[in-house]
């Protein structure tokens, strides 16, 4: 048996599909002669052509034209005579087909990186996928493609990026495990967002697990069984029943509102990571989006969104919710949630540094971009800005200096645009302390605990000796959450909690004692939060 932490609830039965790191190392590669070179270059860019071409065939059915013409780029790209004859050249002078498509590849990465026009530098990551998969094809390597496993794979991987994770099709996908993370890191996060039960953090699943190999995977108890024999696959099939079963019977709390038995109705909304998880909100039962975690819009690719990209993600979700609250948290970016081309500084403390508004307000350029966005999308639903790791009143003073003057500014340029009401995310101990300033400056609160309890208690959440302390039930931490929601009441504006404490089960008869107006939890988590409320008296 393997152990990690269970962070998304369920059993998963299935065979395991592990999804191994591959290396693109041709330095073993011997040079034979140029013919052969070149023969073996045009066979790996002849059928790049042909597998491109039939991706963009499907790609244009599932996900629309601009996805398709993206690929369709590629391989004009590709086909442009200079570069394939450079590639040729440098066979002639000894290199390998290897060596020759890494070399005039990155020449152009390098050349389009250097250019300050978006759409320019957005080719240059164009160019490191033909790159990437032409080195695929010379070296022999077969990627596992995570979209089309067959049902009931278990993925393994040392971890999930967003773009591997926006690529599973949760019908076919058993359970995830991964040799990082827990249970607020972002693979849980969608996870979660998707339901699909998950362990983290399993030392060297990658190596220890072999593909197709049969495993149960207890997402509450964060186990794996590796080759479980008969009685035990009974035993955990009856689980799945039951667990399937209980959760069948919620959803008679669908489209109830959630009132208490003392008859107070509270919010229940979703969290989501990107704009197609709005639908899973809904189809979960959730009032609204309490939380857009907006810097996945920022991972896992070269170059900053464009003021029009975000617009796109931004209106898509406020037109999906019709008309229902959607409460867009600025980029929170810095600590545990790394983008490189931002060129964030290496620091000692992350977690201390740089991060979130502070590093919004130093980089006023990228922030207005994303309200510029954000603003032009509100015109579409009821969408409200929050502002994440505030630690002063000033901090949100400056951020709404900036937001009235995005409006200003479209105003001028005659673009249409709706204002907003900016909350503050109250998830550092400063903020819970000043909650009563701040609430005089912030349209709404909303508790962030997965930091709140961290900066709390002191813990860094990466750190096994002390992750005892990490506990949202400390005093510290639940009289932080009791003085913001005080504080919150005493202005007279709302309140809610968007960390991973929303859902749980036993904080909730607190929260609701004290008054906590909306709990914004992952969507698989929305039905259960709802039954548990309504079962406070
Ligand atoms: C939090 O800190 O509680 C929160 C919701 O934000 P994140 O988990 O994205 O840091
Ligand atoms: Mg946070």
């Amino acid at each position: 048996m393997l152990k990690g932490i269970g962070v998304s609830q369920g059993y998963g039965i299935g065979k395991a599909v592990v999804i191994k790191d591959i290396s693109l190392d041709y330095s073993a590669v011997k040079y034979t002669d140029a013919e052969d070179q070149k023969n073996r270059l045009h066979s790996a860019v002849e059928k790049y052509t042909e597998d491109t071409k039939q991706l963009a065939q499907e790609v244009r059915k599932s996900a629309g034209d601009k996805e398709a013409e993206i690929l369709e780029g590629h391989l004009m790209m590709l086909q442009d005579p200079f570069m394939l004859s450079q590639m040729d050249d440098n066979i002639d002078s000894g290199a390998t087909a290897e060596a020759a498509a890494n070399t005039v590849c990155t020449m152009f990465i390098d050349m389009f990186s250097g250019v300050d026009d978006e759409l320019t530098r957005q080719r240059a990551s164009d160019v490191k996928d033909i790159r990437d998969n032409l080195l695929r094809l010379l070296l022999g390597i077969q990627c596992v493609d995570i979209s089309a496993v067959p049902k009931g794979s278990v993925l393994v991987a040392k971890d999930f990026t967003p773009s591997m994770t926006s690529r599973i099709n949760k019908d076919n996908v058993a359970a995830i495990v991964t040799e990082v993370g827990g249970v607020t890191s972002h693979s849980a996060i969608l996870a979660r967002a998707m339901g699909i039960p998950a362990v983290l953090s399993v030392a060297n699943a990658s190596n220890i697990i072999s593909d197709s190999q049969e495993l149960i995977v207890d997402g509450f108890k964060g186990k794996i069984i590796t080759e479980p024999n008969r009685s035990l696959l009974d035993e955990y099939l009856q689980k799945q029943k039951e667990y399937l079963k209980e959760k069948e019977s919620l959803t008679q709390y669908f489209s109830k509102a959630t009132v208490t038995k003392g008859g107070v109705v509270k919010k229940v909304y979703g969290n989501i990571g990107k704009a197609e998880d709005a639908q899973n909100v809904l189809q979960n039962g959730g009032e609204g989006i309490g939380l857009f975690r907006t810097e996945f819009l920022f991972m896992d690719r070269e170059h900053e969104p464009t003021e029009e990209e975000q617009f796109e993600a931004y209106s898509t979700v406020a037109k999906a919710m019709d008309g229902k609250e959607v409460i867009i948290r600025t980029l929170d970016i810095g600590g545990d949630k790394a983008v490189d081309y931002l060129s964030i500084d290496k620091e000692e403390n992350p977690f201390l540094g740089h991060r979130a508004i502070r590093y919004c307000l130093d980089n006023s350029d990228i922030f207005k971009k994303q309200i510029r966005a954000i603003l032009r999308a509100a015109q579409y639903g009821d969408i409200k800005v929050m502002l994440p790791l505030v630690t002063t009143v000033d901090e949100v003073r400056r951020a709404k200096d900036i937001i009235a003057k995005c409006a200003e500014e479209l105003k001028k340029e005659g673009l249409s645009y709706k204002q907003v009401p900016v909350g503050v995310m109250i998830e550092t101990p400063s903020a819970a302390l000043i909650s009563d300033l701040l609430a005089k400056e912030a349209a709404f609160f909303s508790i962030g605990t997965n930091d709140l309890t961290g900066y709390v208690m002191a813990v860094d959440r990466g750190n096994a000796k002390v992750s005892g302390l990490y506990d949202v039930f400390q005093p510290s931490v639940l009289r932080a959450i009791e003085m913001t929601i005080k504080n919150a009441k005493a202005a007279g504006i709302p309140v809610g909690m968007c960390g991973e404490a929303a859902s749980d089960s036993r904080l909730i008869p607190l929260l609701v004692e004290w008054g906590l107006d909306e709990f914004s939890v992952s969507p698989s988590s929305i039905l259960q939060t709802r039954k548990n409320i309504c079962h406070c008296d």
